[in-house]
């Protein structure tokens, strides 16, 4: 791994405002993608105010940056752009920043650049109408396939990754079946044993242990901010897609800072 504090300060700060730049696009197309898939419009075309149908002009069409110019406002008939826009943009412009940050100048920059994108868009389809399609879960999978040889001992992260994944999806989908029985409705979603499933294939059994703790308590906060009970539905997948970029970039100094708590002192 090439660390960034081999780079020179202009070299750093050209590369991680370039990987904001590229993940604000990255965030916007996405965005845009799935707005069209979900109002069943078709997905090629320029972009338009949904509210006078003008067509977005270059600058109209920069991300993050537009929003603030535009100050939230459609440049022709004045009507308020939704803020989901500039956040989504801003969210993975920072994403990707973060990234660079933690991982450096190598191949596993771009496995993680690949993987946040699946999750940001895992999330932004679970907070939109609670699904998530299967070709995100697909293309998670796909991406760990494709940069295992990239890893030190490929075979061994194959099959780790697969007993980890088949474990907590395994684990899962059988609370699943009993919640399913006690609470007489469906509790956790089929997306959710999938997405664990496939991020398994990325953690090992420690890293996922954190995963799910931290899970549960995002999942409990964005319940208290959906007013749900255990009677309403609330959107999961971002809680899980959260946890999972905390523990792409910090898992072992978080699990050795836990296991110090409990640590005998001499
Ligand atoms: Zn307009």
């Amino acid at each position: 791994m090439l660390s960034l504090k081999f780079f020179p300060l202009p070299a750093i700060i050209g590369l991680l405002a370039l990987s904001f730049i590229a993940g604000a696009c990255m965030g916007s197309f996405v965005n845009c993608i799935q707005l069209r898939i979900k109002d069943k419009k078709s997905v090629l075309g320029r972009s338009e105010c949904p509210n006078c149908g003008h067509r977005l002009g270059f600058f109209e069409l920069i991300p993050v940056f537009s929003f603030i110019f535009l100050r939230g406002k459609c440049k022709n008939c004045k009507a308020k752009i939704s803020p989901r826009y500039f956040a989504v943009e801003l969210s993975f412009g920072l994403l990707w920043a973060l990234a660079v940050v933690f991982f450096g100048w190598q191949w596993l920059t771009l496995e993680y650049l690949i993987l946040f994108t699946v999750l940001a868009a895992e999330s932004l389809w679970d907070f939109d109408i609670f699904e998530v399609p299967d070709t995100l879960h697909i293309i998670a999978a796909v991406n760990f396939l494709i940069f295992l040889p990239t890893h030190p001992e490929p075979l061994s992260r194959l099959l780790w990754g697969l007993v980890t994944g088949l474990i907590y999806g395994g684990a899962l989908l059988l609370l699943s079946l009993v919640a399913d029985k006690v609470f007489k409705k469906d509790s956790i979603g089929g997306a959710d044993i999938k997405l664990v499933a496939v991020l398994g294939l990325y953690f090992g059994w420690k890293s996922m242990l954190l995963l799910i703790i931290l899970s549960c308590i995002f999942g409990l906060l964005l319940s208290l901010i959906f007013k749900a009970g255990l009677q309403k539905e609330f959107p999961f997948i971002p809680a899980l897609c959260l946890s999972a970029v905390i523990c792409s970039v910090c898992a072992d100094p978080l699990i050795s800072w836990y296991i110090g708590l409990f640590a005998l002192e001499h």
